[in-house]
C-alpha cells in the first residue's frame, strides 16, 4: 500500500506525526491486554487518545455468584479506571452484551459514529483474520471497525442522518491490528511497560493474583520484545489507506 506520510517512517513509531488515536475493542480490558504500553505511549507522545469499547463485559466471571447485571457496572467502572491510568481523554460504551456483537451495519454506524464525531488519524482495533480461533467478539469487533473505517466514516450517503445532526465524513490514515500474529509493527513500550500493567490492575474482577498478572505480562512482553532489541514489545498488523489528508489538528485547550 502506498504510505502517505513518509515522514512517518520510523517502523517502530509511525504515528508520530498524527494528533488522534480512537481505539475500538470488543471488552473492557481488551485494550490494555492487547495494546496498553502502545496507548500510554501515544498519550504520553502528545496524541489524544479515545475508547470505544462494544460490549459490557457481562459474562467474563467465574464467580458463581456473580449476576451479568452486577458485572456490567463493575467493568464499566474499572474500564473507567485503565482508561485514566492509561491517560484516555474519553470512553464510550456501546452497550452490547458480552458474546452478543454480529459485525452489523448497526455495529457499524454506532463505530462510524463515533469516528466521524472523534476524526482519528489512526484507528486500533482487534485483529479479525488472525489465523486460528479468534474470540467471535474480537473477530467481530475488528471486522466492524475495519468496515467503518473504509467505505462508511468516509461516504456521505452511508448513515447520513449523522450528517444532518452535524457531524462530517471523515478519512481514517491507518488501522493498526492488535491481537494479531505476524506483526509488522514492533512497538518498544519499555517506557510504558508499568502503565500497561497498572492499567490491567484496574481489571480487577478479571486478572486474580496481580503478581502472577505482572509476570506474565512481563514476560509475554519480553518475548517479543527480544528479536527486535527492545526490553518490552507490542505488536501490531498496519493497514495503510491511501486517502492522501493532512493529520487531524490537536483539540485547542
Ligand atoms: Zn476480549
Amino acid at each position: 500500500m502506498t504510505i502517505q506520510n513518509p515522514e512517518n517512517e520510523n517502523p517502530s513509531e509511525p504515528w508520530l506525526t498524527y494528533n488522534r488515536a480512537l481505539v475500538v475493542m470488543a471488552h473492557p480490558d481488551d485494550a490494555e491486554f492487547g495494546c496498553g504500553g502502545t496507548l500510554a505511549k501515544l498519550v504520553n507522545n502528545g496524541m489524544e487518545l479515545a475508547y470505544v469499547v462494544c460490549t459490557n463485559g457481562n459474562k467474563g466471571s467465574n464467580d458463581l455468584t456473580m449476576t451479568s447485571d452486577r458485572l456490567a457496572v463493575i467493568r464499566e467502572s474499572e474500564q473507567r479506571g485503565a482508561c485514566s491510568v492509561i491517560g484516555a481523554r474519553e470512553v464510550t460504551f456501546l452497550g452490547y452484551g458480552d458474546g452478543e456483537l454480529e459485525a452489523s451495519v448497526e455495529l457499524i454506524g454506532k463505530i462510524v459514529r463515533e469516528i466521524r464525531k472523534f476524526k482519528p488519524d489512526i484507528v486500533i482495533c482487534q485483529d479479525p483474520w488472525r489465523g486460528r480461533h479468534n474470540h467471535r467478539d474480537h473477530r467481530n469487533a475488528g471486522q466492524a471497525t475495519f468496515d467503518a473505517v473504509y467505505p462508511y466514516a468516509r461516504d456521505h450517503l452511508h448513515f447520513p442522518e449523522q450528517l444532518e445532526s452535524g457531524l462530517e465524513t471523515h478519512k481514517v490514515l491507518e488501522i493498526y491490528a492488535t491481537m494479531t500474529e505476524n506483526p509488522d509493527v514492533i512497538v518498544d513500550i519499555s517506557d510504558s511497560i508499568h502503565h500497561k500493567i497498572n492499567a490491567l490492575k484496574e481489571h480487577k474482577s478479571q486478572i486474580g493474583d496481580p503478581d502472577a498478572l505482572e509476570e506474565r505480562i512481563l514476560s509475554n512482553t519480553s518475548e517479543l520484545a527480544k528479536t527486535h532489541g527492545f526490553e518490552y514489545a507490542e505488536g501490531f498488523r498496519r493497514h495503510t489507506f491511501s486517502f492522501g489528508r493532512a493529520p487531524t489538528p490537536k483539540t485547542q485547550s
